[in-house]
């Protein structure tokens, strides 16, 4: 009987011992550490050593001391495939969890997609492997129109169910067109493989029929449109901010011409390298608040006096001289981080005229607009924002847009000035004359005030063509109810010319040149209206 159990208590010993080979195995192909293949060679060897001491037990009887023996065989090959397993166990729970780690490191939260961390590998693996091969591809960058309105209106709740429900329409778009990661709330970006443009194009458009599809929710059918940039290595940039920052161009302008797709095209690009080297610089000049606000007056001709000062933007530079504002905003005033600018003259310009006229009431502000503002969805409402908070009348303000801003999108120029004027705003249409000089504008757009521009103004005196046409403009702009403005007045005799013609409003160096904030509380001081 004892033989026969030691014979089953080597064999029960062996048989684990065999059995802890797999997992050992298992955890040796993982494991960094050497000596787990040293543990399968000693657990082989423990083998045959059982294979050996078997062999002596069949062959001959067992005594009481192998009996214990085996006893001791059997419990140390349950031991080892307990303690082998039991490792095992706990290496595939880490792995699980590091999975789990890395799985949310590279993927968005809300919607399951890759992040932009994900996205900024992937995109540094497609480069480097492209630079090796010689091959091209596209990144493709969209993002959905007008959202922030949804989330403002219907709430954010509503906003995160479109994205999700989006994101799950772009997990099952076809993979020959690549992976959908989100960069940021409802921007997402995608990197097309491919030698010419076919593909990308393809799903652009795959694209816009998925995203375009309505969302049902809480009962509501929405339709969200999109527009889609692309870019491409290595043709538009060969690291990967510039081919984001390509690809984001495009996208803009695709909004911009009410386009589902635009491909980056330098020549349609004024964000050329030198523009987007001039964007970072005045991004950081606007975050370190190194902007100052200038203003200049406009006098009212038949007394003289005060009407109105024109806000201009100054940046002034450490060597105590500035960059002026003809070289900085065209280069940065169709991105659409022009609208930050913006911003902050229009509130700090009601801020300092909220001081101002505490010294001097009864006039307004002039701000500029460019382009981009006008495109601004949400400027009407920041404007009515800015003004509610100082308790600033909104009918002090008038808004300054050229022709060509206007000329750039008729409709929403038309939409942006129409929502202005409900608040009580002015308008004036600027540099009147260098433009299209349009009359079908100036009947359609309810512009109050005409500025004249500069440049038929300064010369007037000695152009008699310039001083017609000035006479012309006032006649044509006094038939249709309009405010008109001369800006570029040099001299005296520029100015009662001006008066003589029944121009109403004047502005040039003449009366004064734009000053700061402090100036102008001296200037006020000096000119205050009788
Ligand atoms: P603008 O709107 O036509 O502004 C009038 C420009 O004429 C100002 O130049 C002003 O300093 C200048 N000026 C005033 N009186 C005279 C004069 O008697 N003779 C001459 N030769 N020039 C005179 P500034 O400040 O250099 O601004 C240039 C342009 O930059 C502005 O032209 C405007 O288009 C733009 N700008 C300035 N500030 C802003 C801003 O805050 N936002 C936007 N979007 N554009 C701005
Ligand atoms: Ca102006
Ligand atoms: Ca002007």
């Amino acid at each position: 009987m004892a033989h026969l159990i030691s014979i089953l208590l080597v064999i029960t010993g062996m048989c684990c011992l065999a059995a802890a080979l797999k997992p050992a195995f298992w955890i040796a192909r993982f494991a960094a550490n050497r000596n787990w293949h040293f543990l399968i060679l000693l657990i082989l060897l423990f083998i045959t050593g059982y294979a050996v001491f078997l062999y002596k037990l069949l062959s001959a009887g067992a005594s009481p001391i192998e009996l214990v023996i085996s006893l001791i065989l059997g419990g140390g090959g349950v031991f080892v495939i307990m303690v082998i397993s039991l490792s095992r166990k706990s290496i595939e729970h880490e792995q699980i969890l590091t999975r789990k780690e890395y799985h949310s490191a590279r993927h968005d939260s809300l919607t399951g997609l890759s992040n932009r961390a994900a996205f900024a590998e992937d995109l540094g693996e497609k480069l480097a492997d492209a630079k090796k091969t010689g091959s091209r591809f596209a990144v493709l960058m969209f993002d959905l129109d007008r959202f922030k309105e949804i989330n403002d209106t219907m709430g954010h709740a509503i906003g995160d169910k479109i994205l999700r429900e989006l994101a799950k329409r772009l997990k099952a778009i076809p993979r020959q067109y690549g992976r959908v990661s989100r960069l940021s709330g409802d921007e997402f970006v995608m990197i097309i493989p491919g030698q010419d443009e076919s593909l990308a194009i393809e799903a652009a458009n795959y694209l816009a029929d998925v995203v375009e599809q309505p969302y049902i929710l809480e009962g509501l059918s929405l339709i969200v449109d999109m527009s889609v940039g692309i870019s491409f290595f290595p043709d538009d940039g060969d690291n990967q901010e510039h081919l984001l920052r390509c690809a984001d161009v495009a996208m803009y302008l695709a909004k911009r011409n009410n386009q589902h797709y635009m491909i980056y095209s330098k020549d349609q690009d004024t964000l050329s390298t030198r523009n987007l080297e001039m964007i970072s610089r005045v991004r950081e000049a606007l975050a370190n608040d190194e902007f100052e606000l200038y203003y200049q007056p406009v006098l009212e001709a038949k007394e003289l006096k005060l009407h109105a000062f024109e806000v201009l933007i100054r940046w002034p530079q450490k060597d105590g001289s500035f960059i002026p504002p003809s070289t900085f905003i065209p280069a940065v005033e169709k991105s659409r981080f022009f609208n930050n600018i913006t911003r902050w003259v229009i509130s700090q310009s009601i801020r300092q005229a909220t001081a101002l006229n505490t010294a001097h009431e009864g006039f307004s502000i002039n701000i500029n607009l460019s382009a981009t503002d006008l495109s601004d969805n949400e400027l009407t409402d920041y404007i009515r924002r800015c003004a509610a908070e100082l308790d600033y009348p909104v009918s002090n303000l008038v808004f300054e847009i050229t022709e060509s801003a206007i000329m750039n999108d008729r409709d929403r120029a038309f939409k942006t000035i129409t929502n202005i004027i409900g608040l009580g705003a002015k308008i004036a249409m600027d540099d009147f004359g260098t433009g299209f000089s349009s009359l079908s504008l100036l009947r359609d757009f309810p512009t109050q005030i005409i500025k004249l521009d500069t440049s038929f103004v300064t010369g007037m005196m000695s152009n008699p063509e310039d001083k017609s046409i000035i006479q012309s403009m006032i006649y044509l702009g006094h038939n249709i109810d309009r405010i008109i403005a001369a800006e570029g007045v040099e001299d005296k005799e520029t100015a009662d010319s001006l008066i003589s013609m029944g121009c109403d409003l004047l502005q040039g160096y003449y009366f004064a040149k734009p000053m700061n904030y402090t100036e102008t509380l001296e200037w006020l001081k000096l000119n205050r209206n009788p």
